[in-house]
């Protein structure tokens, strides 16, 4: 007959299984080897559930052997999976409900942690991992701030906080001086011209991704302020209200055959003229075109006289009037397109009517080049798209006029015509 166990002997047993199953579960390969372990605590009278429960409360995670090869992965379930949730929990990687499962839950909180401590984030708790989440060094969590909505381009006509947060930003800088109001209007696109203008950005007044990381780059520059030319320096105005007398002549006239290389630029008929510091400019911008491998421009207008605008004004109100207009509706027609003679630009010698021969100036590359770099040289664009109720004349892709490069940069960096220019310096308009 089989002699009962006394209790001492029973503890023991217990004890010695104990070690038994707690190797086993620390071993390489303790989940395969989980399911033997079943099969001989099957064939015991001993509830498995007392023996794990002693397991868990004797393992000290201090005295824990490092962890073994033993990768957890989605779909695994057991101890180890409930004691990495618990950790992870404690460190604030995991928010989800401890239960020894394996989930997506877990494996997103497994790659946060890995992320933070620098392993590859695959979201498999390996040895690097576990080892990490174990030791003393393990971080808890801390989230990062989630990017800012900020749009990667803004240009005229958008709205919102992104738009106030660049206004804000320009204001601060000193670029912009209007009120910070979430709109992006005329004001702010000047401002961002005038800010990649002095940052050597493209001169274009959309805040695309360049111009807005170098907005607000912490070392962005702030606005460096042009002085005011003085008054007495700035460009000659002729317009409608601002006519030249009859006798107006400028000095220094130079023949453009004279003066350009036949090789660099063609000028279309032998009398045209101009200021001879203009001509020097030309001669300078159209080297540099050829430089760019932009050739083919011809000039076809320079200086004209007051005798010779009144000729040309009164044969166009002529052929008018022989199509059966009034005189007035001749007139009127006639300046749609000729200036009256003492208002046209060409009398001061500082303007050009740059084309291509046999073809229409607008949109062929040499025009493209012309408005991208005349203001280098010192040539404005003089008639733009857009300012027509300023000027007073229809846009002219191919009219250019000589107002030195101090004058010529600002414009065109502020978008401003030449009568925009001369309001804000505090000159006559
Ligand atoms: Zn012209």
């Amino acid at each position: 007959m089989r002699q009962k166990p006394s209790l001492f002997t029973l503890v023991l047993w217990i004890a010695l299984a104990g070690c038994a199953v707690g190797i086993v579960l620390l071993a390489p390969g303790a989940l395969d080897a989980y399911g033997d372990l079943t099969l001989e605590q099957n064939a015991t009278p001993t509830p498995t559930a007392d023996i794990r429960s002693v397991l868990l409360v004797t393992v000290d995670p201090a005295n824990t052997p490092a962890p073994t090869a033993q990768v957890l992965k989605p779909g695994v379930k057991g101890d180890e999976v409930t004691r990495m949730q618990t950790k992870l929990k404690e460190l604030g990687y995991y928010t989800g409900e401890v239960d020894g499962q394996y989930g997506q839950g877990t494996a997103q909180a497994v790659k946060l942690f890995q992320a933070q401590q620098g392993l590859t984030a695959d979201g498999l708790a390996g040895t690097d991992t576990l080892t990490a989440l174990y030791g003393g060094a393990a971080q808890t969590y801390i989230p990062t701030p989630s990017p800012s909505p900020t749009p990667s381009m803004l240009s005229k006509g958008d709205q919102g906080d992104a738009v106030r947060s660049l206004q804000q930003r320009l204001k601060d800088l000193g670029y912009y001086a209007g009120s910070v109001d979430g709109d992006y209007g005329g004001g702010t696109q000047e401002a961002v011209r005038l800010f990649q203008s002095q940052n050597d950005l493209e001169v274009d007044g959309v805040c695309g991704s360049a111009t807005m990381a170098a907005v607000f780059a912490s070392n962005a520059p702030p606005v460096t302020v042009t002085p005011t030319p003085d008054p007495a320096s700035l460009p000659i105005l002729v317009n409608r209200d601002h006519p030249v007398s009859v006798d107006y002549k400028p000095d220094d006239l130079v023949l453009l055959r004279n003066a350009l290389p036949a090789s660099l630029v063609y000028v279309k008929g032998s009398e045209i003229e101009g200021d001879k510091t203009a001509v020097a400019a030309l001669q300078e911008m159209f080297e540099a075109a050829q430089a760019d491998g932009i050739t083919g421009f011809q000039i076809s207008a320079g200086y004209r006289s007051y005798a010779y605008q009144e000729e040309l004004f009164n044969k166009q109100v002529a052929a008018y009037l022989e199509d059966g207009r009034t005189k007035s509706s001749a007139i009127s027609a006639t300046r749609q397109t000729v200036a009256d003679p003492g208002t046209s630009e060409h009398h001061t010698g500082l303007a050009f009517d740059i084309t291509v021969a046999d073809t229409i100036f607008k949109g062929t590359k040499q025009q493209i080049w012309l408005h991208k770099n005349c203001w280098d040289y010192g040539f404005i664009v003089r008639y733009q798209e857009g300012k027509e109720a300023i000027t007073g004349f229809v846009a002219e892709a191919w009219h250019i006029r000589y107002v030195g490069v101090t004058h010529s940069t600002v414009m065109r960096d502020r978008n401003w015509c030449l009568e925009e220019y001369l309001e804000a310096m505090g000159g006559a308009v």
